[in-house]
């Protein structure tokens, strides 16, 4: 019998998640199993919630690692949040914002969009002109658009609804550990984020966090939380408190890499990992343009950790994305929906986001096209 694992390749990760694994985080997640009530592991769970308060910049503190991937943050801050007939605003500029209305209109709320072109960020002036015709239980946005590429803008429109008592619910999927997220100052109320981006983890956990206002409104609800999974008035009672609850069993060894990779980047220091990811994003544009090539996104609004170039007439495709992982084992993203076979999605999140990375994409992209 053949194990299949020991042939997987090492392949370098530069689509857009998972993103490359510092060996210190590969090293935590094989650290020995312990109980999920051993009040070792509860210690840890209290310090892993410290970190990403640090992480989010927040003080809230319903701060959490969710069991699950991004989409069950994303579930998560909606079956919470939501009632039926709640009136529900989303802001749409790509897949991400698009699954949102998806999961909203499950619930039973009234849902409204607007929608912005892809590749664009969204229009605060349409925002505040929706905001002045109609009162919203909850307006939801993602940050950082991984479909695109675009940095939406979140502090303008916290600003927005700040006075109002509308909840401000946030996708920092992407964004979390590679860019500034100031989660009290941009006044968002819920935010999930998940692991295999920027926090440079496996995927496998979405860190949540809830202001006053949103627990305030999961504490005063009409009905029941419909998901019991997902239920964060029954997962707080694991997560916090001197007697912890078992509510499921928590993925012990998962936590340990999360616990690891926020340390990393707190040990390297925020402002330290942010500019790195800057300076990668610079120097890979600069490369892409010296080759001739487009990018989909201005300037302005462009994300330093996902990057959406314009593949140049007459490629396929297809052909140089397998090329590149079959003969020089470098992973790229490509396009999704209506950008499926326009543009291509080059990460630099957390690991990724290193010189000696770029060099070698560049040089095997050079051969290939
Ligand atoms: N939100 C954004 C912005 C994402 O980029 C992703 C995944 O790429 C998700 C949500 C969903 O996360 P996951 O695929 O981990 O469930």
């Amino acid at each position: 019998m053949k194990n299949q694992l020991k042939s997987i390749q090492d392949t370098l990760l530069m689509g857009p998640g998972p993103s490359c694994v510092h060996p210190s985080v590969y090293n935590a997640l094989a650290t020995n199993t312990i109980g999920h009530l051993d009040p070792y592991f509860i210690n840890l769970m209290d310090q892993i919630k410290g970190y990403l308060k640090i992480l989010m910049n927040t003080r809230n503190r319903l701060t959490i690692p969710v069991s699950g991937t991004g989409s069950a943050g994303m579930e998560t801050c909606f079956v919470n949040l939501l009632e039926k007939n709640d009136n529900v605003l989303i802001l749409i500029n790509g897949v991400f914002g698009t699954r949102m209305e998806d999961v909203a209109s499950r619930l039973g709320a009234n849902v409204d969009v607007l929608k912005f072109e892809w590749g664009t960020p969204v229009i605060v002036d349409a925002v505040e002109g929706q905001l002045n015709k109609k009162n919203y239980d909850l307006l939801a946005v993602v940050h950082a658009e991984t479909s695109t590429g675009v940095c939406n803008p979140i502090n303008e429109i916290g600003e927005l609804i700040r006075k109002k008592k509308t909840l401000y619910l946030v996708d920092c999927v992407t964004s979390l550990g590679g860019m500034e997220v100031k989660m009290d100052k941009w006044h968002i109320d819920a935010l999930y984020s998940g692991t295999q981006k920027c926090l440079s983890c496996p995927p496998g956990l979405a860190p949540v966090s809830f202001s006053d206002r949103a627990v305030e409104k999961l504490n005063n609800r009409k009905a029941k939380v419909p998901n019991w999974y997902l239920d964060l008035s029954m997962i707080t009672q694991y997560w916090s408190g001197k007697s912890r609850v078992y509510h499921h069993t928590a993925p012990i060894n998962m936590l340990y890499g999360l616990y690891q990779a926020c340390y990393n980047i707190i040990q390297e220091g925020m402002e330290a990992v942010f500019k790195r990811h800057m300076n990668m994003h610079n120097l890979l544009i600069s490369e892409l343009e010296q080759m001739g090539i487009q990018i989909l996104v201005e300037t302005q609004s462009r994300l330093p950790m996902l990057n959406s170039l314009i593949i140049p007439d007459g490629v396929d495709d297809g052909e140089i994305r397998s090329r590149l992982l079959n003969e020089y084992q470098i992973e790229i993203g490509g396009g999704l929906g209506p950008l499926t076979g326009k543009i291509w999605r080059i990460g630099l999140m957390g690991e990724t986001a290193r010189e000696e990375n770029i060099i070698r994409l560049i040089d095997a992209l050079k051969k290939l096209l």
